[in-house]
């Protein structure tokens, strides 16, 4: 079928003082199937965030369009634009700061249905209690506040909080790196089991691999600002082709010690050069283990090189 969220030519340019240009990102393609998990991965810095940012409309785009069930996004305004804002909604990085903490839970999780206008009264009150106990907490905890919970039971918070309105798609916004490993697995599967059940479609962000490998469909990788490959999760892992994808990956240690011990690391030399002053040519080259002089002269397209797998790289 048509995909649910199309993504063209984004652009999000930020205009500083002394006519620098920050370009956070920069002609970026998704296209994203119903039901679909899409994992968007890159070092911090990389755009993914403000990518979401710019795809839920928190920020205008500068450049390109969102189609969302085909309209765009950023065209919207009144009724439609109020009609976008349920079926969209964005989880947060870190549930310290992302939940009021003068709100009890139950209010919290019920604030799209007061803007909204969708329940009050003893419906309103239902709601919360599913919407509790389907993130696995339960209607006491309606009457608490933030600060008596754990991380991982914040962030559960905060999935139920964006469920509230019933939407069609998330965007997560790297959900899991502010908590503890131990908890990680578990709102991962949380978000499965939603996804499930509700027919979600989620945009997935991440800063590494690994934390995305056992959710997403297909994965994009960011690197200043633009996307360097996108393809399936499983061909990702298996074939990774482009040279920062390549050290992501080697980046993730293996479980088998023998494996472990005997494979090459790839370690990048230098910095993410700054999104301010990015280097000619590839972005990736002032770090790329592969360069070439071409490299220097020509950005590489970003272009389809095996069924389904694209990359932007002169290898290629
Ligand atoms: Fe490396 Fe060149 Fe490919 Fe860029 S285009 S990733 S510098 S080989
Ligand atoms: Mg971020």
């Amino acid at each position: 079928g048509n995909p649910i969220l199309e993504v063209r030519d984004l652009q999000k340019h930020f205009h500083l003082g002394g006519g620098k240009t920050l370009k956070a990102v920069d002609k970026l393609n998704i296209s994203i199937g119903r039901g679909e998990t899409f994992g968007l991965v890159g070092e911090s810095g990389c755009g993914k965030s403000t990518a979401g940012r710019t795809i839920i409309r928190l920020y205008e785009a500068t450049g390109g369009e969102v189609l969302f069930n085909g309209e765009n996004v950023h065209k919207l305004r009144g009724n439609k634009l109020q009609e976008f804002r349920r079926h969209m909604q964005m989880v947060f990085q870190d549930p310290y700061a992302s939940l009021n903490p003068r709100m009890t839970v139950g209010n919290i999780i019920a604030e799209g249905l007061d803007i909204h206008g969708l329940a009050d009264g003893k419906q309103r009150k239902q709601r919360v209690s599913e919407l509790l106990n389907a993130v696995g907490l339960n209607e006491e905890h309606a009457s608490r506040f933030p600060h008596e919970f754990s991380g991982g039971q914040r962030q559960r918070i905060g999935i139920a909080r964006a469920l509230a309105i019933e939407p069609q798609f998330i965007i997560a916004d790297e959900p899991i790196s502010a908590l503890d490993v131990s908890v990680q697995a578990q709102v991962v599967n949380l978000f499965k089991k939603l996804q499930k059940e509700r027919g979600l479609t989620y945009l997935f962000i991440a800063h590494d691999l690994a934390m995305v490998k056992h959710i997403s469909d297909r994965i994009g990788v960011m690197y200043l600002g633009k996307l360097v490959e996108v393809t399936t999760s499983e061909e990702l892992y298996a074939n990774p082709l482009h040279p920062y994808t390549q050290s992501l990956l080697s980046a993730i240690p293996i479980p088998d010690p023998e494996v472990e011990r005997t494979r090459e690391r790839i370690i990048l030399e230098g910095e993410i050069p700054s999104p301010l002053n990015p280097p000619s040519g590839c972005p990736f080259r002032t770090r790329c283990p592969k360069a070439m002089p071409e490299c220097a002269a020509s950005m590489p397209e970003f272009k389809e090189v095996q069924p389904g797998h694209f990359t932007a790289c002169h290898l290629y």
